[in-house]
């Protein structure tokens, strides 16, 4: 019998052919992209310290391999292979964001507040940007793909800044699929075996609004995570790696930091586009119903945390302000249509989704993830 123990890489290898998710993007070709190796790392160690401080947990904290794929697509997996949960993001989500947050830098009329705007650019946004940055990632070997720089030292910071936060949430949000139980109900109750975050709209599942209510599970628990890491790091600079300490000066920065971030982050991942989500017809909340839900739940959290010191009104005015803004961030650069329409109250009431997504966690599929969950759920 061969009793040789496999690697997680070869676990990982494995799970993804089962999955047919393509092949894994090896070490060996990630020895110039150090960020890329850096936000890797630190997400393991985000792991392993959840590990440490897991002895509070329902079950025993579960054995979990986090890789990347080597494909050009943007999309981010969370499934169980044998006894193992595994988290595999395609190598484009890292790509992109980061190219994203350094192009939008680089650009003298976004983020004017942040170091020097007048040493950049005024460049119009690129004709199709995902097609063009996918161009890039093929047609380039990996250690010659260049970011375009921002000239300020600042702001090229603040671009890895941002990038390091939409990386940290989208890793928090597989993970939250994972601890929170999803995959295991998904395969367990509705023999659905990998949780993907860009699906094409044909594949059609029956429960499609539950799918919904379990994204807004993973997208605010996800948050939950980075904003308690926010707030460590405003108690504790030192927390913080030296070049971005300067931006945990200001508390109220932390936050609208974080809130840019993520809104960027679910726009990629709504292709750019406010698709309409109906109940039922596809596995997400359209883009516009996550941001708004995460903004209220970035807000609750700050009002029933005691550790620092908020003036409420101070953070929404700033939140909704930075909204604004990473809408017009958004266009300058992909040149895609923003729609304020999304952010206005009569929007929010009036879209079915975001009272009934909440109504739906509690009344039903809160209960269902009962038995599946490793952590407390929220109520
Ligand atoms: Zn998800």
């Amino acid at each position: 019998m061969n009793t040789k123990r496999l690697t997680d890489n070869e676990i990982f290898d494995l799970a993804i052919r089962k999955e047919e998710l393509g092949e894994r993007f090896h070490d060996k070709h990630s020895l110039n992209l150090k960020d890329f190796r850096d936000y890797k790392q630190s997400h393991q160690f985000f792991l392993d310290g959840y590990r440490v401080k897991s002895n509070q947990l329902l079950k025993p904290f579960p054995k979990i391999i986090y890789n990347y794929i080597n494909k050009v697509t943007f999309n981010a997996h969370a499934f169980k292979y044998k006894e193992y949960y595994i988290i595999a993001i395609h190598l484009a989500v890292w790509a992109i964001i980061t190219d994203l947050f350094h192009r939008m830098l680089a650009h003298k009329e976004i983020l004017k507040g942040i170091g020097n705007p007048n040493k950049e650019s005024s460049a119009t946004s690129i004709g199709d940007y995902y097609d063009d940055v996918a161009d890039l990632l093929i047609n380039t070997p990996l250690d010659k793909f260049s970011l375009k720089f921002p000239k300020d030292t600042t702001r090229q910071h603040y671009a890895y800044h941002l990038s390091g936060l939409a990386m940290d949430f989208i890793f928090e949000h597989e993970l939250a699929h994972i601890l929170f139980g999803h995959v295991d109900y998904l395969s367990n109750c509705l023999s659905m075996n990998c949780i993907s975050e860009f699906q094409s709209s044909e594949i059609l599942y029956q429960n499609q609004f539950n799918l919904q209510t379990l994204e807004m599970n993973a997208d605010t628990m996800g948050l939950a995570s980075c904003i308690s890491r926010a707030i460590n790091a405003i108690k504790d600079n030192s927390l913080v790696n030296f070049n971005y300490r300067i931006f945990y000066k200001d508390k109220y920065q932390v936050f609208s930091d974080l809130a840019f971030a993520v809104f960027n982050t679910l726009r990629v991942f709504g292709d750019g586009d406010y698709k309409e989500t109906r109940i039922g017809k596809s596995t997400h909340p359209n883009p516009g119903v996550r941001q708004v839900i995460l903004l209220s739940f970035l807000e609750q959290i700050m009002q029933s945390q005691q550790t620092i010191k908020i003036e409420h009104e101070k953070l929404h005015e700033l939140l909704i302000k930075i909204m604004v803004e990473s809408e017009n961030a958004y266009k300058l650069i992909t040149g895609k249509e923003h729609n304020r329409y999304v952010y206005t109250p009569e929007y929010f009431a009036n879209h079915p989704l975001t009272s009934r997504l909440p109504i739906n966690w509690k009344e039903n599929i809160r209960n269902k993830l009962m038995n599946y969950t490793f952590v407390p759920l929220p109520t």
